[in-house]
């Protein structure tokens, strides 16, 4: 009897811990498109960088010079990823921020480097937006390292 009840706490822990997860996937609705839709959708340099993990050349994205007040979007499902209020020119020749808004996005390791990076994507499309480092400047320490043709300004009106 007593195996039972134990048995049925677990059960309905996983139930309750699965609904959350559900609950939460379904307020943050994930974007999802077959390869054969984000070609549709995304120039060839974007769908390279967005969904293959491409790194665009440095210096050749004209949102690296960007100084307007606004919001940069993820190119692929247009969520605001940052605020104009956190970009800061790193020298890097790509744009960079020292952080994001909540919840937009996730990181992973990426080992395509022989030392391992942090690659960081849009929560809601998935598609890769950059590399974060801990060289940038407070109060937050992260340098967020982003492909410009991952994004798309949309200035204060
Ligand atoms: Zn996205």
């Amino acid at each position: 009897m007593k195996k039972r009840k134990f048995i049925k706490i677990i059960i309905l822990g996983l139930l309750s811990s699965f609904a959350t997860l559900q609950a939460f996937a379904q307020k943050i609705k994930k974007v999802i498109k077959s390869d054969k839709e984000w070609k549709k959708i995304l120039t060839n340099h974007q769908y390279y960088i967005l969904r293959k993990e491409g790194t665009e050349k440095p210096f050749t994205s004209p949102l690296n010079n960007e100084k307007r007040k606004g919001e940069y979007l993820c190119a692929g499902c247009k969520t605001p990823l940052f605020s104009s209020k956190k970009k800061y020119d790193s020298g890097t020749g790509w744009p960079s921020f020292f952080d994001h808004y909540p919840n937009v996005i996730a990181t992973k390791l990426d080992f395509k480097l022989l030392i391992p990076r942090t690659e960081y994507h849009c929560v809601i499309c998935e598609g890769h937006q950059g590399h974060v480092f801990e060289d940038g400047p407070q109060p937050t320490g992260k340098r967020y390292c982003n492909n410009g043709a991952s994004l798309t300004f949309k200035p204060k009106v």
